[in-house]
């Protein structure tokens, strides 16, 4: 399964100066072969001149110019080769994909490459085979430029420049896994991005299971077949992050999104925003970054924690309705966002250490009492969070019935050894909240319509 390591990169100013000048060549080169491209592309359309087409349009033809253009310009041969491929092979690859949507689609959705600005945008440095131009040493990464002379011996070397790995590699790391690297870089940090293949864990037999039902207030509840009924909460900086981004935001839709006219040199006018809204927008974009970081740490460390107590773990596939626009629609809509994204958090844990991921339908999950399977005619408004079953008298807490008929339900689909006989009876046994307070999880004792349970152990025992 190919995924990829991004390493931060320790880097001095030296070796930084080096790898932007790098990346800089590599941004020429693409623009310069962007200028001939331009060029073939008139003369093609003249003149249908297949051996004009072929430079321009076939996967390589564009590399195969890039050892002319090495002797043309020798500043290029300072680069390793591979780095300048990329740069070719990268061009050609946006031609192909403008032709290609160009044939299926009529009028283009993608459009014809452009020049590229290396200040707006770094251009990565990509050595794309296993360890050739690259090496490992420890946690310093070697990279190879291109040809230097040697003063002493008067002939040409190769040179490299030595980063370091600001965090230790993850234990299951193996030089063997690795197909290729990137360096990148985001702002003025430098990363290492190795693209690797590990081997797919054995699947194992299926023992516990818990199945959540994603809900508004919370990420999800789930219930397990351990008994355990889990309360998974947000975070509370979620709530402080999302108020200040939704107070910057007013600030900034308040200021003139129009404000500063120019005139271009040919004449025709355009707005700019004002200065106050550039700020206030830079402050939100900051934001927002911030909190897309601390949601991935939270939602990693919730999985992770699931898949060290279950085997499998089943999400509800909570499909929002539709239509009217409620107050709270924007915040039910970032937690949708972030269900989205635990679940492909969940799907990745899982798949990388041999456990099971699923979805199961929560279609009238809330209206079914699931002792009895009473259905509630006309469901039950969101407001209630526990109701008793005018059927059978069971009291319920609203998620955790719900969640108890996913994993009844679940169960029924999934052969699990000792553990889910069709029809037998879920009873949970204990109740517990998991509280994330930014490094790790809490437990607390489970809290049920604004009560907390009374046994201080951190689980909440129910008679
Ligand atoms: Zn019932």
């Amino acid at each position: 399964m190919p995924s990829v390591l991004k390493m931060l990169l320790e880097v001095d100013e030296h070796t930084a100066a080096i790898l932007d000048g790098q990346s800089r060549i590599a941004n020429w080169l693409y623009n310069r072969l962007l200028e001939e491209a331009n060029e073939l592309r008139r003369r093609f359309r003249q003149t249908q001149d297949p051996a004009v087409g072929k430079v321009l349009y076939t996967e390589r033809g564009l590399r195969d110019r890039v050892p002319a253009l090495k002797k043309e310009r020798p500043f290029l041969r300072t680069v390793y080769s591979s780095v300048l491929k990329n740069a070719a092979l990268r061009l050609s690859g946006a031609i192909r994909k403008y032709q290609k949507a160009r044939r299926e689609k009529g009028a283009s959705s993608v459009g014809w490459p452009k020049f590229r600005s290396w200040k707006r945008e770094w251009f990565s440095l990509q050595y794309d085979e296993p360890w050739k131009g690259y090496r490992l040493e420890g946690r310093k990464p070697e990279v190879s430029l291109g040809k230097v002379l040697d003063e002493g011996t008067g002939k040409e070397k190769q040179a490299q420049v030595t980063a370091h790995l600001a965090e230790p590699l993850p234990d299951w790391f193996e030089p063997g896994m690795v197909r290729q690297l990137r360096i990148v870089k985001e702002g003025k940090l430098f990363y290492a991005v190795f693209t690797v293949r590990r081997p797919v864990p054995a699947r194992r037999p299926v023992g516990r299971v818990i199945a959540i039902d994603p809900n508004h207030k919370n990420l999800g509840y789930g219930v397990g077949t351990d008994g355990v009924a889990t309360e998974i909460q947000n975070p509370w900086f979620l709530k402080i992050l999302d108020r200040r981004i939704d107070e910057l935001k007013s600030l900034r839709d308040r200021c003139k999104r129009k404000s500063v006219r120019v005139v271009r040199e040919d004449g025709t006018e355009a707005w700019l925003p004002s200065r106050r809204w550039r700020k206030l927008n830079e402050r939100l974009d900051e934001l927002w970054r911030v909190r897309r970081e601390q949601t991935k740490t939270y939602l990693r460390t919730v999985a992770n924690r699931l898949y060290r107590e279950y085997d499998g773990v089943f999400v509800g596939d909570y499909t929002p309705h539709g239509g009217g626009i409620s107050r709270g629609m924007r915040r039910a809509m970032n937690n949708q966002s972030l269900i989205g994204r635990f679940k492909k958090t969940l799907k990745w844990t899982a798949t990388r250490s041999g456990k099971v991921y699923g979805e199961w339908d929560e279609d009238g999950s809330t209206r079914s009492c699931h002792a009895c399977h009473y259905e509630v005619p006309g469901g039950i408004p969101p407001e209630v969070r526990e109701w008793t079953c005018p059927e059978c008298g069971t009291h319920h807490i609203r998620d955790e019935n719900s969640a108890t008929n996913g994993l009844e339900q679940v169960l029924n689909n999934l052969e699990v050894p000792g553990s889910g006989r069709l029809g037998d009876k879920i009873v949970v046994t204990t109740r517990r909240a998991w509280r994330f307070d930014g490094l790790g999880i809490q437990e607390i004792p489970g809290i049920v319509g604004g009560r907390v349970g009374d046994h201080a152990a951190g689980r909440q025992e129910i008679k």
